[in-house]
């Protein structure tokens, strides 16, 4: 019943004509700011600071957008995209400011960018802030995906406030006061497929050549800026690329929950994390974001979707193309679903511990996935417990209820014949042994992934201000491959609560 009013004032939003950034400042949060955590290995391997700056009473200031780097001047990025399949016009960084763009020892350059840090030319009717919840969620799964070896955003701190920040979400029947919380994310580049939409749809040919050509020169080492096939050749490697990342998020069950094509990088990296979820019963129609009704970002579905991105990428690079080059390009997006099987096929094989290759390894693959679909088994888990378990003890049947996502999975009346013919094939490779394929799965199937009631878990804790499970389940999830006692004694590789199942995620962020 007391909502503040939304603070529109002048003519804020504007729709930005030529340009690919307009400069902006943060706006600090109210109220005491607390540093609620931060990625160690960001700070040391990517900023090249210690621990130490911890100390300095600047640094949160620094990292929540209420002090700036010498020399930076805040951009919010103007783009465009897809959303849901229908071109939504302008949208750019209505809640992120990029900070500029760090160089370190290793000779990587790093863009700095803060989320949540208030409003920008781009905020349209939002309030350019970002929830603690959903910031939690970004720290966390960027970080934990980079330990998966997913291509992604990192994250280096996570920075709460006592700002009042109004979402629809409902709680006891009255819309629930929330705080505003500030990310520091980092990516070599945050340009993504609606960056060069927006261009091609206004027109701006000479901005788009611009900025094609600027992150081909700056991004796209392998190709020659005075290559006349330029645009084609940057095509054929986002192409093979965006293969590649959706084809590692399904290796780890990852469902993003909004791939539009504003939330999709020209690096293909993983970007933009809101309602994503690791899936736990295997299930290709898994829908992690609750707002998604048609179920249009479906797990299952997100391959189709990287093909209709980079559909609508080729749109906006057309007008830079002759007519020779744009066949050229669709010819290579018609190769798009050979090369993602492909990808998505050595990944599988990888996780089963198959070594070079036999006609009937799809078969194999896709046997074990129906059979997790039939029986409800839960996807991380089986493949771990597949990566501990001897072949002896799957030839001797001795499946014990600890290990409860194969026992799930052995109620199906055709597990047994799937694992005779996964000893056979396992058992023709010449120069293998057991304990090299065991170690060989260990390294492909994490332990712990964040799934929902975990990260739901650890945020209920961080709104009373306890960031004790934020801070372990980053640190755990630093070695997701590697078993941990805090881990397994939080109950992250066991059997999810039941309140687990209840959970859902909207857009609401
Ligand atoms: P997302 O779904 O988070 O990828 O956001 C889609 C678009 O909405 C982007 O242009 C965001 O910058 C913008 N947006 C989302 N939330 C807010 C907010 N609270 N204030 C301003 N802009 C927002
Ligand atoms: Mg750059
Ligand atoms: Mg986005």
């Amino acid at each position: 019943d007391s909502l503040p009013l939304d603070e529109v004032k002048d003519n804020f939003v504007r729709t930005v004509k030529r340009c690919i950034f307009s400069q902006c400042q943060p706006t600090p949060l109210k109220g005491a700011v607390h540093l609620a955590a931060i990625s160690k290995d960001v700070l040391e391997d990517i900023l090249d600071l210690d621990e130490s700056v911890m100390h300095s009473k600047d640094f949160v200031q620094f990292l929540s957008g209420a002090r700036l780097f010498p020399g930076s001047i805040p951009l919010a990025h103007r783009y465009g995209g897809h959303q849901f399949g229908h071109w939504a016009g302008q949208l750019g960084d209505g809640r992120a400011h990029l900070l500029g763009e760090y160089t370190n020892r290793k000779g990587e350059r790093w863009e700095l960018q803060l989320k949540g840090s208030g409003k920008t030319p781009y905020s349209r009717s939002g309030d350019g802030r970002a929830v603690l919840r959903s910031s939690v969620r970004e720290f966390l799964c960027s970080e934990a995906m980079h330990f998966l070896n997913v291509p992604t955003s990192r994250a280096l701190s996570l920075v709460v406030s006592e700002e009042a920040v109004w979402r629809d979400r409902i709680y006891n029947g009255s819309v629930k006061r929330e705080r505003g919380a500030v990310v520091l994310r980092l990516a070599p580049s945050w340009f993504r497929i609606g960056s060069l939409e927006i261009l091609a749809k206004a027109g701006e040919l000479d901005v788009l050549r611009t900025l094609l050509n600027f992150v081909i020169e700056q991004h796209f080492a392998v190709i020659k800026p005075s290559d006349p096939n330029k645009y084609v050749a940057f095509f054929s490697v986002v192409v093979n690329e965006t293969a590649h990342m959706i084809a590692k998020w399904m290796s780890v069950g990852f469902a993003h929950g909004v791939c539009n094509t504003d939330n999709f990088s020209l690096l293909s990296i993983t970007i933009d994390y809101g309602p994503f979820g690791f899936m736990e019963t295997y299930n290709p129609n898994f829908v992690p974001n609750s707002s998604d009704d048609e179920g249009r970002y479906s797990i299952g579905a997100q391959a189709n979707v990287g093909l209709f991105n980079l559909q609508k990428l080729l749109e906006a690079l057309h007008p830079v193309l002759s007519s020779d080059q744009r066949e050229q390009a669709e010819q290579i997006l018609r190769e798009y679903p050979q090369i993602y099987r492909r990808r998505f096929h050595e990944l599988f094989k990888g996780k089963l511990g198959l070594l070079g290759d036999e006609d009937d390894d799809v078969y194999l693959i896709a046997f074990l996935l129906k059979l997790m679909e039939d029986s409800g088994a839960d996807f991380t888990m089986t493949f771990r417990q597949l990566s501990e378990v001897t072949l002896l003890q799957l030839q001797n049947s001795s499946i014990t209820q600890a290990m409860w996502a194969l026992w799930d999975l052995s109620s199906h009346e055709h597990f047994w014949d799937w694992v005779s013919l996964y000893l056979q094939r396992l058992r023709s490779q010449s120069g293998d042994s057991d304990e090299y394929r065991q170690c060989r799965m260990r390294a492909a199937n994490p332990w712990y992934v964040l799934r929902n009631w975990m990260a739901e878990s650890a945020i209920r804790k961080a709104e009373n201000n306890d960031f004790s499970e934020v801070e372990l389940l980053q640190q755990i999830l630093t070695k997701p491959f590697v078993k941990q006692e805090q881990a397994e004694s939080a109950g992250y590789a066991s059997r999810p609560p039941a309140w687990a199942s209840e959970l859902s995620v909207s857009c609401s962020s």
